[in-house]
Formats: C-alpha cells, sequence, structure tokens
C-alpha cells in the first residue's frame, strides 16, 4: 500500500538492526485517515471470504482491526494478555512471546466471543516471528473455529514471521506493507512485482 510505505519512509524510524519505530502514526499517535484507509483494503483484500470475525491482540492491533471490522461489518475481538496462564473454564487461552517486550504473556479470549461458527481473520501490526499469530491460531483451534487468513500491517520480511504462521496452518496472510530490509538506518521494501 503506498500510501502506507511512503508514511513509513517519512515517520518511521530504524532501531538497532531490526526494530521499526512508528509510534508517530501506528502504534501510540494514531493517524485515524489512514488506518481507516488500511481498514478498507483489508476489507477489499479479503472480501467474499465469509469473514464473521476479526480477531487481534490488545493494544497495538485494535485501531487496524476496528477499521477493518467497521468495513466488513464483522465484530473485532481483541485478546488480553495477563502475567500469568490462569486455566479458565470461560476463557480460551494461549501463551505468546513478545518481540519487542522479550517477555512471554498469555492472551486470552472469552468463549462466549468465539464459537465453531466463526470464520476468522487474524490481524496485527506488525510481523516478526509470528508469535502473536500463532497464539491468535491456538486461540481459534480452541475454539474450533475457521481461520481465512492473516492481515498484516507491516511485516518484515527478514524474520520468520509468515513461514512459521504458514507452518502452523495459517494460509492467505496479506500484508500492506513488507520490509525487505534494513540498510543504514533506511527501509527497503519487497519489490511484490518480482
Ligand atoms: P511476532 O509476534 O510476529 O513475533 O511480533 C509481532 C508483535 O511484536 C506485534 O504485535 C508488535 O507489537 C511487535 N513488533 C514486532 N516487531 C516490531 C517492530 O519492528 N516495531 C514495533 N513497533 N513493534 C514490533
Amino acid at each position: 500500500m503506498k500510501e502506507l510505505e511512503n508514511r513509513i519512509q517519512e515517520d518511521g524510524r530504524v532501531i538497532g538492526k531490526d526494530i521499526l519505530k512508528v509510534d508517530s502514526f501506528l502504534n501510540h499517535q494514531i493517524d485515524p485517515q489512514l488506518m481507516l484507509a488500511m481498514g478498507q483494503e483489508f476489507a477489499r483484500l479479503f472480501a467474499n471470504q465469509g469473514v464473521t470475525k476479526i480477531l487481534t491482540v490488545e493494544a497495538s492491533g485494535i485501531a487496524p482491526a476496528v477499521m477493518a471490522g467497521l468495513e466488513m461489518k464483522v465484530p473485532v475481538v481483541f485478546a488480553r494478555k495477563s502475567k500469568s496462564r490462569i486455566l479458565s473454564d470461560a476463557a480460551f487461552t494461549a501463551d505468546v512471546y513478545s518481540f519487542t517486550k522479550q517477555t512471554s504473556n498469555a492472551i486470552r479470549i472469552d468463549k462466549r466471543f468465539l464459537s465453531a461458527d466463526d470464520h476468522v481473520l487474524l490481524i496485527d501490526d506488525f510481523l516478526a516471528n509470528g508469535q502473536a499469530l500463532l497464539g491468535l491460531k491456538e486461540i481459534a483451534d480452541q475454539a474450533q473455529a475457521t481461520v481465512v487468513g492473516a492481515g498484516i500491517v507491516i511485516e518484515k520480511s527478514f524474520q520468520p514471521g509468515r513461514d512459521n504462521a504458514i507452518n502452523a496452518g495459517i494460509q492467505n496472510i496479506h500484508s500492506l506493507a513488507r520490509i525487505a530490509a534494513f540498510e543504514n538506518g533506511q527501509v527497503c521494501f519487497v519489490d511484490e512485482e518480482k
């Protein structure tokens, strides 16, 4: 998505060798117009696939997920993070290792909000190692819901997230911006034409 790539080039900051900071428009301060355009793009990419629900993880996945849900006219459920994996009859849970925080969190979704009838679209702000997607897939599996695909705002294609998600059975992964590499602090995008 050209508009997103341009914004990343203008306002993104590369931190170290593998982190992109985009907190001026994506995950701290939010640009609602850009967020809405991204939701519309997700709706276009996943049209006619019978999506009944969007799943994401708090906090940074919520804004793009809500915009997609608005366009697709389906509810959005965000997994809550908690320190420990408290086994509960009332919730589906999975452990997720956070790429940026380097700690493991349990994520949970109340059983009232996901069922075997659901066709679920997973949405997140970044795809790095794929841990968040794998956790959401595990929760969808517990509910016997069908995962129809994953929509990612920014994919770092030099990390193994896409392969890990495919190996976990997540098909149909679409990213609005795919980063091939960081070179001298500059962002290089995957050339989708090739
Ligand atoms: P994964 O679960 O794919 O290993 O990592 C994705 C999660 O880690 C996202 O939900 C996002 O919050 C965070 N993350 C991963 N890489 C980056 C990054 O380069 N920048 C920021 N801001 N967050 C990231």
